[in-house]
């Protein structure tokens, strides 16, 4: 089944400057900002500027240039907030339903600040 992207997704929104946010880093293919609801001292989400649902269709569709940029921009956050190296970090990507992605538009979570505990809350 095709990708569907949805352009009004909230991300996209911010992409096209319709809504402020707070940036810690953007680059040609890539924008990085503070989460509107933290869940931790650090929680930074990195997003591709292209129209990418999930992590699995960033890395089937994106360009290598896109892909490589992402991942950069994503370790030049963490050396930007002090956590890597350092004392460390968590990444998350929530995909779909059972994944419980609220906005459909690929991100990355950088959390960090505090010992995460177990990775996923019973
Ligand atoms: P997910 O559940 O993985 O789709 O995460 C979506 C994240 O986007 C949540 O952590 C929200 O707090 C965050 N979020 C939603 N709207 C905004 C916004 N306008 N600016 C920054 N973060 C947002």
């Amino acid at each position: 089944m095709p990708y569907s992207y949805d352009s009004q997704n909230i991300f996209a929104r911010i992409l096209r400057g319709e809504i402020p946010n707070k940036t810690v880093l953007e680059t040609a293919h890539t924008l990085a900002f503070h989460d509107i609801r933290p869940q931790a001292p650090v929680h930074v989400l990195v997003i591709p500027k292209g129209a990418y649902v999930t992590f699995d269709h960033f890395a089937a569709e994106a360009s290598a240039e896109e892909i490589t940029d992402f991942h950069r921009a994503a370790a030049e956050v963490c050396r930007m907030l002090d956590i890597a190296p350092g004392s460390g970090y968590r990444t998350i990507s929530n995909a779909g339903s059972h994944g419980c992605q609220e906005v459909p538009h690929y991100h990355l979570h950088i959390l960090a600040g505090k010992i995460m505990g177990p990775m996923l809350g019973h």
